[in-house]
């Protein structure tokens, strides 16, 4: 077939309501219970073999610890070999594809996501993660179908963007991938992040060795399922579960890097950099690094916000999935003139919430991701409890005796430079700082210079001059900026997502500034009358 084709346009995948008598409802309250009654076994994917180690470990539900989900085995030294012997050989035909093929697999996994896979994936993220049946669909479902589609539209845009060409001239760009693999490293938090860093590079002809979350295997799982069903070719995404240390350093170690997608801590992303830079020399490019990371989101109220609106972004953007979105509210400060109704509002809504296991459909909050998590974010809630200067206005109380739940926790502090100010915290726990409502410019400072993130942050005012001044005031701390809006919840294609200073590269997933990362262009100059001399005629006889 010989055309240019165009590719569908995206539009952002519609959200279901799982009301009460629902057929979305039905669906995914069965898949739930059918789950949550197997015990499957996950293998390691290498070159579309699945292969079973024997050295394993077993996915739990985090709401209630004891339940087993899965076992999973853990690749070791010869299958991460193996991983990067069979990627390097898969891309020898996939970036020979023709465009139009290769990202079809993609809208055919988005059509599969949205249809037949749908009440899957979604009850994975809610047994294994512990999110509820509304987040699980905006994440594990509209997200991630999202990525594929829009990605693949950004795909062809790239590919039109020519340069121009003069007379006797025909001057074209190449859109190359990248010599070698991409390691996609995923967090847990979001399936949906976990299914786009693989396959945004991947789509563009690379190959990738994806290593999933210990804590989000499950899901990630039928992720990788579901891509092999719309027609992935064995080799193009290795699945590697295993220990994240050992794993990346082997992948570091080879020769074959040609980049790294990474969605995670700061700290692991700041130890692959470096690891990186000191083997640098081994690598035939230079391996792009990208990686999104932590961050310490802000609430920013004037004297002329509304307290009923900051209250709900408040609980909106700083509890629900448990506060363990790197986009959580974490940091709030409000004017003085305000503090009394926007926490009398707050707590009123906290008496209502419920927390628990996330197949009650009532809870509005599931449980943290695991002990670790569990014991840290306590940490936090015990040392407020013995901090002058901090005092727990709401919650502050948590159990683990069945699941890891921690109740939506508020926390008012009179110094703003106390820890939870600044660290990430990753659970339910929102810090406020009241100050004078005179001390506006001063707050803003503070805002901008108290963290060394610079993920999300959102402002409430009224007054339009407070906007602007916190618009003007706040241009480096947040990649992504929120005027009366929580600071959560980005939509593919509407809020291109990252953020700057120590919250990552800023490379905007599901955006073609994120897919140009994955390009190697080459620029080809095609000549239709050569020159057959080498003379100008600047140098003819007088
Ligand atoms: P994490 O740092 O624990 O894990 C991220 C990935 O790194 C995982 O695949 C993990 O296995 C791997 N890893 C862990 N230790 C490693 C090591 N020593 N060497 C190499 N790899 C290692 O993060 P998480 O708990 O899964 O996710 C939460 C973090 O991710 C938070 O900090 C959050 O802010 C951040 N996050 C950021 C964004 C964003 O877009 N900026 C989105 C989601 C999550």
């Amino acid at each position: 077939m010989s055309s240019i084709p165009s590719v569908p346009q995206p539009r952002n995948e519609p959200v279901h309501s799982y009301a009460p008598g629902s057929p979305e409802r039905a669906d995914l309250k069965s898949a739930l219970e059918r789950m949550a009654g197997e015990r499957i076994e996950i293998p390691v994917i290498v070159g579309g073999r699945e292969i079973r180690t024997g050295d394993t470990a077993e996915a739990v539900m985090p709401h209630a610890h004891a339940h087993v989900l899965a076992t999973w085995h853990q690749a070791g030294e010869a299958e991460v070999r193996e991983a990067i012997r069979s990627s390097v050989e898969a891309q020898r035909d996939w970036a020979t594809w023709r465009w139009e093929d290769r990202l079809s697999v993609f809208l055919r996994a988005a059509e599969l996501l949205s249809t037949k896979w749908r009440a899957t994936l979604n009850a994975a993220t809610m047994l294994g993660q512990s999110k509820t049946a509304h987040q699980a669909e905006i994440d594990s479902a509209c997200e991630l179908i999202d990525f594929w589609r829009f990605n693949v539209a950004f795909a062809e845009r790239i590919y039109g963007e020519q340069p121009n060409s003069s007379p006797g001239v025909w001057n074209r760009l190449d859109y190359r991938p990248l010599e070698g693999f991409v390691y996609a490293a995923t967090p847990f938090n979001f399936t949906a992040i976990a299914g786009n860093l693989p396959t945004a590079p991947v789509m563009l002809g690379n190959v990738a060795v994806w290593k999933p979350s210990d804590k989000a295997m499950y899901s990630n799982y039928y992720v990788m399922k579901l891509l092999e069903e719309a027609g992935l070719p064995p080799g193009v995404i290795n699945f590697v579960p295993g220990d994240p240390a050992a794993i990346t350093s082997q992948l570091l170690d080879s020769s074959e890097l040609a980049g790294i997608h990474y969605t995670g801590s700061t700290r692991v992303f700041q130890h692959l950099w470096r690891e990186v830079g000191q083997k640098i020399d081994r690598y035939r490019g230079y391996p792009r690094v990208v990686g999104e990371t932590g961050g310490k989101d802000f609430i920013v109220a004037h004297s002329s916000a509304d307290p009923e609106e900051v209250a709900t972004a408040i609980v909106r953007g700083g509890y629900e999935y448990q506060g363990q979105k790197c986009s959580a509210a974490s940091r709030v400060y409000i004017s003085d003139d305000r503090w009394s109704e926007v926490r009398e509002r707050v707590l009123a809504m906290l008496e209502t919430v419920r927390v628990g296991d996330v197949r009650d459909f009532r809870n509005f909050m599931g449980a943290m991701i695991d002990r670790v998590s569990f014991d840290k974010i306590t940490g936090y809630i015990e040392d407020a409890r013995e901090t002058d200067g901090a005092e727990i206005v709401g919650g502050g109380v948590y159990d683990d005796s069945v699941g890891y739940f921690i109740n939506p926790t508020l926390v008012r502090v009179t110094d703003p430079a106390y820890r939870m100010m600044h660290e990430e915290i990753f659970g339910p726990v929102v810090a406020v700082y009241v100050y004078k409502a005179s001390k506006w410019a001063e707050t803003l400072r503070l805002v901008d210079e108290t963290t060394p993130y610079a993920l999300t942050g959102a402002v409430f005012a009224r007054e339009r001059s407070a906007v602007r001044e916190a618009f003007d005031a706040l241009r480096n701390a947040a990649g992504n900026f929120y005027i009366n809006d929580k600071p959560t919840g980005a939509v593919v294609g509407e809020q291109p997502f990252g953020g700057g200073r120590a919250s990552g590269t800023n490379d905007k997933a599901g955006s073609p500034l994120n897919l140009y990362r994955w390009l190697n262009a080459r620029t080809v100059k095609e000549t239709f009358s050569p020159a057959t001399s080498y003379e100008y005629p600047f140098m003819g006889e007088e």
